[in-house]
């Protein structure tokens, strides 16, 4: 690995990480460098590339001459060097969570459990899913017949978050790679370092260089300059609504494929007849896994009243069972908020609930730790009630662990209260009865419907969400299908 400087912080080395262009570690061409944080302890721990236009022009250079070979390569060959890159991820899983865990303030079981394998099967994934990829063709009456081609658009653009960081950066980058395009990928610039050794993975699992390109920085610097660029012509970002509307018009000139994955709001709605134990442990894990901060958390349950007080009751105690633990602690089930920034937005949003009448029923407070996460930002799982629908911590999103709860009396109450928001990413449906599931799944407003169950993913089926929660599907032929550029061919014959 390159390491410009090494400088000794009292916890760990500050590692100086380097861009990844045309298949070599590199330093930023303009030598500037930005502070990565380690959020369970609030000290720098790392400096990452300012990168700018002149990295995304080597970038882009090394890409397009990569970009004949890599595109002709057989399937075959294509799809081994994926699973390599698997396998190399799977190998290297302690190293991989670890950085995870500091990089991100989460659990580092979460990561070896979660982050880390599912970034290795969203490489293995894709790489069968492109030998599996097939185009349609459309026979006529009148002795003609169509065929389509799906080719591969050539540099597309990856832009990834950080509250998943190697997962969603892998998420994208493999089905491009699948695809046959080559990538400049920019993972989020607060969590860079699993990004970062990424790279030699796929320099040791034989990816031929400038395929991938790895370009670290902020999304104002190096970000916008990935969506501006002519070169670039597909762009797939995953993050926040009001950036994916800033790219959006950003890039409308130039008629670039778009897929966004931004915000939710999402709703869980609880009915007496679910199964009570199941649902407790599912819902509070919909709630607070990732301190809350997955695009996917339940963030406003709606609560059959006649199981109100109970289903509220058994949270708030498992609410108060769980508490902030360093992240790298094997035992810690819940670790820091990922920034200083983030904590006090979250923090405000609770302030904001308290002035709307909101109870605080628990939860709501800083927590300090003791030792090596003294200055670190965690925060207590937090359950709010007596919130009007429209208050602005039912409609705004807050990402981190706090929950508002509703009660309600029939379905079509249930629905409207659900539906009754901008964001349409995913909703959870608890109950025993699955003709009311299968209509209520028929009517929620979002890409995402789970029934007795969270976060239960098959990678074939799409993902996405609906109103300002994006535009487009990831996952299975969606994903190839958005790397490909489509091309139907009509013979008269
Ligand atoms: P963000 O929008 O601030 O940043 C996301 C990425 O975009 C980062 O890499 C950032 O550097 C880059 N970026 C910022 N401004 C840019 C610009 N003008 N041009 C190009 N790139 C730019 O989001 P975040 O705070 O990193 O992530 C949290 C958000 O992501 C939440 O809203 C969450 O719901 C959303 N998210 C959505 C999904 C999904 O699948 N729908 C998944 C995870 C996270």
């Amino acid at each position: 690995m390159v390491a410009e400087q090494v400088v000794y912080n009292g916890n760990y080395l500050v590692e100086t990480l380097a861009n990844f262009i045309n298949g070599e570690y590199c330093p930023p061409v303009n030598h500037q460098y930005i502070n990565n944080i380690e959020p369970a302890t609030g000290l720098v721990y790392g400096q990452i590339p300012h990168s700018d236009q002149d990295d995304l022009t080597l970038a882009v250079s090394a890409a397009e001459t990569a970009f004949p070979a890599w595109r002709a390569l057989p399937l075959e060959q294509r799809s081994e060097i994926l699973l390599n890159i698997a396998q190399g991820i799977s190998n290297n899983l302690d190293e991989l969570a670890k950085a995870e865990a500091i990089d991100n303030g989460k659990p580092i079981s979460l990561a070896k459990t979660v982050d880390i394998p599912r970034a290795a099967s969203n490489f293995k994934f894709f790489a069968h899913a492109c030998s599996q990829f097939a185009s349609e063709s459309h026979a006529m009456e009148n002795s003609a017949i169509n065929y389509t081609l799906r080719q591969p658009i050539g540099i597309v653009g990856c832009i990834s978050p950080w509250n998943l960081p190697l997962y969603l950066f892998t998420w994208k980058i493999a089905p491009a790679l699948a695809a046959g395009n080559c990538v400049i990928a920019k993972p989020s610039e607060v969590t860079p370092k699993t990004a970062y050794l990424l790279a030699k993975i796929c320099q040791q699992a034989g990816l031929p260089k400038g395929v991938l390109n790895i370009v670290h920085g902020t999304g104002a610097s190096i970000g916008s300059a990935i969506c501006d660029h002519p070169k670039v012509k597909a762009i797939s970002f995953t993050g926040g609504t009001k950036t994916g509307a800033a790219i959006a018009s950003q890039v409308a000139s130039q008629f670039k494929k778009l897929s966004l994955e931004l915000g939710g709001k999402n709703p869980a709605l609880i009915f007496s007849d679910c199964d009570f134990e199941h649902t407790i442990n599912e819902v509070f894990r919909a709630s607070f896994a990732n301190q809350g901060q997955i695009c996917l958390c339940s963030s406003r349950l709606y609560i059959e009243r006649s199981i109100y007080d109970k289903f509220k009751n058994a949270l708030i105690s498992k609410a108060k069972a769980l508490s902030p633990q360093d992240p790298l602690d094997e035992n810690s089930k819940m670790g820091a908020i990922v920034s200083k920034d983030h904590l006090h937005k979250i923090k405000h949003y609770i302030e904001l609930a308290k002035q709307a009448g909101g109870i605080i029923l628990c939860g709501g407070e800083q927590v300090q730790l003791s030792g090596r996460c003294a200055q670190g930002y965690f925060l207590q799982p937090t359950i709010i009630e007596n919130l009007a629908n429209d208050a602005i911590c039912n409609q705004e999103e807050i990402f981190g662990p706090v929950i508002t709860l509703q009660p309600f009396d029939n379905v079509q109450q249930a629905l409207a209260l659900a539906n009754d928001s901008q964001y349409g990413l995913a909703a959870t449906v608890w109950t025993s009865n699955l003709s009311r599931a299968h209509q209520l799944a028929e009517q929620l407003q979002t890409g995402i419907v789970w029934i007795n169950c969270w976060l239960l993913r098959d990678l074939r089926t799409p993902f996405g969400g609906m109103k300002h929660s994006g535009v487009g599907r990831e996952g299975g032929n969606e994903a190839m299908r958005f790397f490909t550029e489509t091309k139907n061919i009509c013979i008269k014959y």
